[in-house]
């Protein structure tokens, strides 16, 4: 069984999530999205929420199960059995960002991470702007998974 985390703030879970999700699992048997508490950000969504609605998104995968985690994510990755982390990029910003973090991850649990390129459609899709969209009134339905 390959397993792999997914893990991210997921404020809210965009198309562009389900993407990576969906490619992850041509790779992996089963993967477990993680949403990771941070107290001290101001989510539009809360962490329960986030949870709840990833979980109806893909009620019909039952490869893929949704969770949340306080702390390192290489921690819960070893808690969870996942040896692979998941990732998403989108720019070099992604990319640099991705690898300082994936370095520092295989270096201190051997956890390896994957990265997947975003879908040159969704490229300029963010949970910032997302966010930024909804605060200002704008529906963001189209940037949100509706689910099967
Ligand atoms: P974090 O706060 O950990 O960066 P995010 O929820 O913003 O969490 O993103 C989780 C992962 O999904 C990251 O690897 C990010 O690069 C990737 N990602 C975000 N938006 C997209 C997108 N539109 N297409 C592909 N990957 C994306």
């Amino acid at each position: 069984m390959k397993r792999a985390l997914f893990p991210g703030s997921f404020d809210p879970f965009t198309i562009g999530h389900y993407d990576i999700v969906k490619r992850g699992l041509a790779l992996f048997d089963e993967i477990v999205v993680c949403i990771g508490i941070n107290d001290q950000k101001q989510t539009l969504v809360s962490t329960q929420d986030r949870v709840a609605e990833i979980t109806r998104i893909f009620a019909n995968d039952p490869r893929v199960r949704v969770a949340s985690y306080e702390g390192l994510t290489i921690d819960f990755a070893q808690a969870t059995e996942a040896p692979f982390i998941l990732r998403g990029v989108r720019s070099i910003i992604d990319f640099e960002y991705e690898r300082g973090i994936a370095e520092a991850n295989k270096h201190l649990s051997g956890i390896e991470t994957i990265l997947l390129f975003a879908d040159p459609q969704h490229g300029f899709i963010s949970s910032s702007m997302v966010r930024d969209l909804h605060k200002h009134g704008q529906d963001i339905s189209q940037f949100i998974p509706q689910g099967k």
